[in-house]
């Protein structure tokens, strides 16, 4: 199979879909790969370095569009990209199609394969394509909150672990999931005061275990949310309903109940976000106020430190994608895991929690 990737256009996107490491074990199955030249730099790779491996370089996006069997991608395609795939084409990459009617259109026009990353499963439920980008994502959403809480940022002004004699912030991480854990462990690393809000009560033991009381549990309600986020100098947004719309957790009327310039990091934005203030946002200029809160929703937050990202992804998704590139789009009749990655099939959404949240 002739396996393409294009560099990623999406704002402050940096990552790639196949890292050199990865290509290469494309190359040595068998396959062949084209790149679109300049694709790996943001992690700094060269052209050269893709040709070592046997990779071959092509100038532009619309010669791999054109040419490849498999595209595979990290951010979902952008609208002059979903134009240039074509029936009988596999698109490997992200997709969040449930909040994006528009994309969902567009793919089914197109008449591609389209598999998504993040409704892969793996056999105890879980999501192993979307658990690399979650892990840095709320790792990420710490280091982010932390900066927008600087005072020179527009923040409070208050330092995550505050100092012998001083108190230090609260963190409320909603959803205790991988991004939700992730962002509790640098929370608790940074010496904050953390508590984590779940609906899932086997979750909130799994937590409780693992926290040891460095971070306390509470079970998620309007309720709890409400209580949780009045002493809160950061709100971690880390929700996910598979393949659904994410809840809107924190309305507008609840914003009056914090401290003014609290910070709201919405990570759960790439799934339409979890309060009901949060609209997308992009690394160059990631913050916004409402009703003098913090919004932090970048939809791309891995696409910051791309290297780590980018490795984290291409770990993941490899065996996947050999398969894919091996079997075709049958790989997915041999996998029932894979099967569910697949959103669009011949022009129609075929991942049935995707169809019913789009209502096509
Ligand atoms: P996950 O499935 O591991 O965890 C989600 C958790 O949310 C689960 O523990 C679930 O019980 C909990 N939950 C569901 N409804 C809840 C509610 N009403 N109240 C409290 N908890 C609730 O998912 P994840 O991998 O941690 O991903 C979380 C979100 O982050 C997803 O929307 C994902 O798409 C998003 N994400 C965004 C970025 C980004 O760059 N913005 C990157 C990675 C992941």
């Amino acid at each position: 199979m002739l396996v393409g990737v294009p560099k990623e256009i999406k704002n402050h996107e940096y990552r790639v879909g196949l890292t050199p490491e990865a290509a290469r074990e494309y190359v040595t199955t068998g396959h062949e790969v084209i790149v679109e030249s300049g694709a790996g730099l943001g992690i700094s790779k060269t052209d050269e370095d893709y040709e070592k491996i046997g990779a071959m370089i092509v100038d532009t996006a619309e010669e791999v569009f054109a040419r490849a069997d498999m595209v595979v991608k990290v951010k979902e395609p952008q609208p002059n990209e979903w134009v240039q795939l074509r029936e009988g084409q596999i698109l490997f990459t992200y997709l969040h199609l449930a909040p994006d009617p528009d994309q969902a259109r567009g793919l089914m026009e197109s008449g591609v394969s389209a598999v998504a990353y993040e409704t892969v499963t793996a056999p105890d439920g879980s999501l192993p394509l979307l658990a690399p980008m979650s892990e840095v994502a709320g790792r990420l959403s710490i280091e982010a909150s932390a900066q927008a809480s600087h005072k020179n940022n527009g923040g409070r002004g208050i330092l995550m672990g505050g100092v012998p004699g001083v108190l230090p912030a609260k963190v409320v991480v909603i959803g205790g999931g991988v991004v939700g854990t992730q962002a509790a462990r640098m929370a608790v690393g940074l010496g904050a005061n953390v508590e984590i809000l779940d609906r899932s009560l086997p979750r909130i033991r799994e937590l409780d275990d693992m926290f040891q009381g460095r971070a306390t549990t509470r079970y998620s309600n309007a309720g709890t949310i409400e209580d949780a986020i009045t002493e809160a100098d950061v709100v971690i947004g880390a929700v996910l309903v598979p393949g659904a719309s994410a809840p809107r957790l924190i309305t507008r009327d609840m914003l009056p109940l914090m401290k003014h310039r609290a910070v709201l990091v919405d990570v759960a934005i790439d799934q339409g976000g979890c309060f009901e203030t949060s609209k997308p946002t992009t690394h160059e200029n990631p913050t916004y106020l409402v009703d003098d809160i913090i919004h932090y929703c970048v939809a791309n937050m891995p696409g910051a430190v791309p290297h780590t990202s980018s490795y984290a992804l291409n770990n993941a998704t490899l065996p996947f994608g050999l398969a894919l590139a091996n079997k075709g789009i049958a790989a997915c009749e041999d996998d029932p895991h894979l099967a569910l990655g697949l959103n669009v099939h011949q022009g129609r959404i075929v991942n049935p929690a995707v169809a019913e949240s789009l209502g096509f």
